[in-house]
């Protein structure tokens, strides 16, 4: 199918220049290059500007509650594995309110990815500081500088147990494609982290600040070097960071001849 067959009648409502865009471009047209039926593409939004993208792809979407995609997203894919299941919702509800499922899901290694729209604030909401804005920053609707440290949505990830670790640009359309494309192929738990631009709330991470930082791993890391360039704070590495095949959920819960479709209708799974 051409992409824009995965496009909608929606309008639109994001700022002009917001990440957002990219984001969806990208991620109409990795799904059109991997053929995926709409009818079997169910994108979970949380809540915030981000999660807005499930009315604009073609798709038996979900706009989900704050902080509750992941555990949605869990519950769809594992009645019908058959389906392609992506969580896209904004580092705010992924990481804040969300983090408890974001680490479950890790841990689980159930397939399906997780597309963190990171802008490090809450644009929704009027530019409060988000999970990943470094202490000390004040942003321009802000009252104080944030007295938080940031959070590492990579690091958390890997001490998840996650299988497919990236982080990606969302003006850089192509490279994000081709990222969002290999999370996509990838059979157990994904994330790609997202940097994105808040052109509205955001006056520090701006297309200049991040252009001056970014820069592409020329290969996946091993070892050590995993977490160092998951650490590095000057320069700010994009790429995949990591990538594990093993057992998703499913498969290891079919070794315990588990009907799951039984245990999800009776609530006790989540
Ligand atoms: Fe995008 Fe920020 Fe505007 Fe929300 S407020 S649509 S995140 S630019």
């Amino acid at each position: 199918m051409g992409v824009s067959e995965y496009k909608t009648d929606a309008w639109v409502q994001w700022c002009p220049g917001c990440g957002n865009y990219g984001v969806l471009t990208a991620l109409r047209e990795a799904v059109s290059e991997l053929k995926i039926d709409p009818k079997k593409l169910v994108l979970v939004g949380g809540i915030g500007c981000s999660s807005r993208i499930v009315y604009y792809i073609r798709g038996s979407n979900v706009h989900a509650i704050h902080g509750r995609a992941i555990p949605i997203a869990s519950g769809i894919k594992l009645s019908n594995p058959e389906l392609t299941v992506i969580v896209a919702a904004g580092d705010g509800d992924i990481l804040g309110i969300g983090a408890g499922h974001f680490i479950a899901l890790g841990r689980r290694n159930i397939d399906v990815k997780v597309l963190i729209h990171d802008n490090a604030v809450y644009g929704l909401t009027k530019g409060q500081a988000g999970p990943t804005l470094p202490s000390g920053v004040k942003l321009r609707a802000m009252n104080y500088a944030n007295v938080h440290e940031a959070l590492n949505p990579l690091l958390l990830a890997f001490a998840s147990g996650y299988t497919f670790i990236a982080r990606a640009y969302a003006y850089h359309v192509k490279k994000l494609k081709e990222i969002l494309l290999e999370a996509i192929r990838h059979r157990g738990s994904a994330v790609v982290d997202i940097l994105q631009p808040c052109v509205t709330y955001n006056d520090l991470m701006t297309k200049e600040w991040f252009e001056r930082r970014i820069y592409y791993l020329k290969s996946i890391p091993s070892g050590e070097s995993i977490l160092d360039k998951m650490m590095e704070r000057e320069r700010i590495p994009l790429g995949i960071f990591f990538r594990k095949e093993m057992d998703t959920f499913e498969k290891r819960m079919e070794k315990f001849d588990v009907d799951l479709e039984s245990v999800i209708r009776k609530k006790t799974l989540f």
